[in-house]
């Protein structure tokens, strides 16, 4: 069968390479992959910045925004044939960690966890691939055309339980959030905002294309001017950052509300310096009770959570967020980045 491959580490090795049909152990599903999501960590591991094959492999299947129909499954698995379903990312490191331990692998201790089509798993890129049952998500039929947006919506659903599980030590009722950032993970943490009725504002650089729109479809304000000047106006109870661009995340911490909750989902290049005031930052941070959290994966409680929230989104809305998809055979088009672009998925039967 057809698979997205490359060899870690080795830039232009991204191809469509014939591979084996998955192994399908006693409690696995077989499913026929319908679509994969391409993010930026997918064009980092085809820029050989990113990625570990499985051991004793020399390349590794792509693709960890899956999308598929089960195709067979076990009697007892509580998943029947034609079910849509996503399969889950990370697995839990073998140790395991007191985290993985506890169902909590997307806090592992000890960097030992596996991730399929990141790290020495392989992936969801395939026209058919099997995945252990208590991994597999199944999504409402109406998400069909967009179920590829599980994962990230699963990312997003853990942030915004970061944010209500800190606001929750004291009195929280939070009234107005700032996301930073509005690609598919910016979006999507907008949609899970204008759910929990908290009045949503957005801030990217576009003007034009796509994005203001999803924005204003919401019922939610596009902003594209200064951080600070928007900050300043709407003082946010809570930041939702999803662009790691330096002079954004520091803003962001700095501006929020008393009691302000800041979550960093995006993560930054290393090298570029900014001048600041630690001092100011931390008197603010202490003087306001404020917290800023890092938040990256998800474990199978957030994948349920936003395999709700999807099923409770416009249909037509979250269809705009995957703004093309591209054959599997022209992948190259697909990892090109254009200007429209939100979410660009693989087709892979076709
Ligand atoms: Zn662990």
């Amino acid at each position: 069968m057809r698979a997205l491959t490359t060899v870690p580490s080795q830039a232009g090795t991204l191809a469509v390479t014939d591979v084996p049909e998955p192994v399908v152990g006693p409690s696995d599903l077989l499913v026929d992959g319908i679509a994969v999501g391409v993010c930026g960590t997918d064009k980092e591991i085809a820029h050989g910045d990113y990625g570990w094959a499985p051991a004793g492999h020399e390349r590794l299947v792509l693709g960890h925004e899956s999308l598929g129909r089960v195709r067979q499954a076990p009697e007892d698995s509580g998943f029947s044939v034609g079910d849509l379903v996503a399969g889950v990312v990370r697995r839990p490191d073998p140790v395991p960690c007191g985290a993985c331990a506890h169902g909590e692998f997307d806090m592992c201790r000890n960097g030992r966890y596996t991730e399929r089509g990141i790290k020495e798993l392989d992936g969801f890129a395939s026209e058919r691939w099997a995945v252990e049952a208590e991994y597999a998500v199944r999504l409402d039929d109406r998400l069909a055309d967009v179920g590829m947006l599980m994962e990230p919506a699963a990312v997003v659903a853990k942030a915004w339980e970061q944010v209500e599980r800190i606001g929750a030590r004291a009195w929280f009722e939070p009234a107005t959030v700032l996301v930073t950032g509005a690609g598919p993970i910016g979006l999507l943490a907008a949609l899970l905002a204008t759910q929990r009725g908290i009045d949503v504002h957005v801030l990217d650089q576009v003007t034009d294309g796509p994005k203001p729109e999803l924005v204003h479809d919401l019922g939610a304000t596009y902003h594209h001017g200064d951080v600070d000047d928007v900050t300043g106006r709407i003082r946010p109870d809570i930041v939702i950052e999803a662009t790691g661009v330096p002079r954004l995340v520091l803003a962001a911490m700095s501006g929020t509300a008393a009691y302000g909750i800041t979550v960093l989902t995006g993560v930054s290049g290393s090298g570029r310096r900014l001048s600041t005031d630690p001092g100011l930052m931390n008197r603010g941070i202490v003087l306001e009770n404020d917290v800023v959290v890092g938040s990256v994966n998800a474990n199978l409680r957030h994948y349920a959570q936003a395999a709700q929230a999807l099923a409770a989104a416009d249909p037509g809305w979250l269809g705009r967020l995957v703004s093309r998809r591209v054959p599997l055979a022209d992948f190259a088009d697909a990892f090109a980045a254009r200007d429209e672009d939100v979410k660009v998925a693989l087709d892979l039967q076709a």
